[in-house]
């Protein structure tokens, strides 16, 4: 189903009027993880402020060690949305538990897969019930092939609103927290005609790197970059390292703008 031989033509995926995929690159922005209420309204104004449409925030996060912040469960999702529709966004937030997503889909607009469940196939199927649009990560040693069969999962069960994520591959190499698979999106662009984005912070696990890696995918035919963004990444209940600061995320986007690659 998600195979180029069936649709030749890209498909474009709809969140909440939001269209990923179709030529117009879009930069997905926001925390790794939902906090606290003021963390949230500095991230709207920020968001604001650099036109980002769709943002992420974590609420069910699956942590290397069960001894860190886990998220804030509906909560987390409920503090997303009042943001979001305090300020217009569409959202995107991770569902770890089959038996969430029917509950998830009342606060969020597209369902995050993350890598660690891209092949849970109980909640592929989960999602696949539903007609929201879902984001569906790589795993962390995924290859291409099962990465389109978990897409093909989601499919299967009447859900084609699939927005496919390269996050990057556990390799030996320690210069980066994950190598970025480049090849991956222009394969998944041949192989299947869903959209692709690049996560560049999970991937890189770099701030330096972020900028020219994100046009490295924009230029292999990405159609969007995901970003972590965090008011005070330094505080940060996950991920303290490679979330953007608001200074460093305006940098981000503005050599983004200027070199033409997103509107
Ligand atoms: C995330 O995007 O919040 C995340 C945990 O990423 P990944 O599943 O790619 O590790
Ligand atoms: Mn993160």
């Amino acid at each position: 189903l998600v195979s180029r031989q069936r649709n030749h033509e890209d498909t474009v995926v709809t969140v909440r009027g939001i269209k990923i995929g179709g030529g117009v690159p879009i930069v997905v922005g926001g925390p790794c993880s939902v906090e606290t209420d003021d963390q949230m309204e500095k991230i709207g104004q920020e968001m604001q402020v650099q036109g980002i449409q769709l943002v992420r925030g974590g609420a069910f996060k699956p942590r290397t060690s069960p001894y860190d912040f886990q998220g804030l469960g509906e909560k987390g999702l409920r503090m997303l949305r009042d943001t979001a529709r305090k300020y217009g966004f569409a959202t995107v937030s991770e569902i770890v538990n089959p038996a969430d997503v029917e509950m998830a889909i009342q606060y969020v607009d597209m369902i995050q897969v993350g890598a660690r469940n891209m092949q849970n196939f109980e909640l592929l199927k989960a999602v696949g019930n539903t007609r929201v649009p879902v984001l569906l990560k790589r795993g962390l040693s995924a290859t291409i092939e099962e990465l389109i069969y978990a897409a093909e999962y989601i499919a299967a069960r009447g859900n084609e609103q699939i927005v496919l994520c390269e996050r990057g591959i556990r390799t030996y190499e320690k210069a980066t927290r994950n190598t970025l698979d480049i090849s991956a999106v222009p394969i998944l662009k041949q192989e299947t005609h869903l959209p692709v984005l690049v996560d560049v912070t999970h991937s890189t696990g770099r701030k330096d790197i972020m900028l020219p890696v994100a046009k490295a995918a924009l230029a292999v035919g990405a159609d969007g970059i995901m970003v972590e963004v965090h008011p005070e990444p330094q505080v940060a209940l996950s991920d303290a390292k490679q979330q953007l600061n608001f200074a460093e995320f305006d940098h981000f986007m503005e050599s983004l703008r200027s070199s033409g690659m997103i509107p």
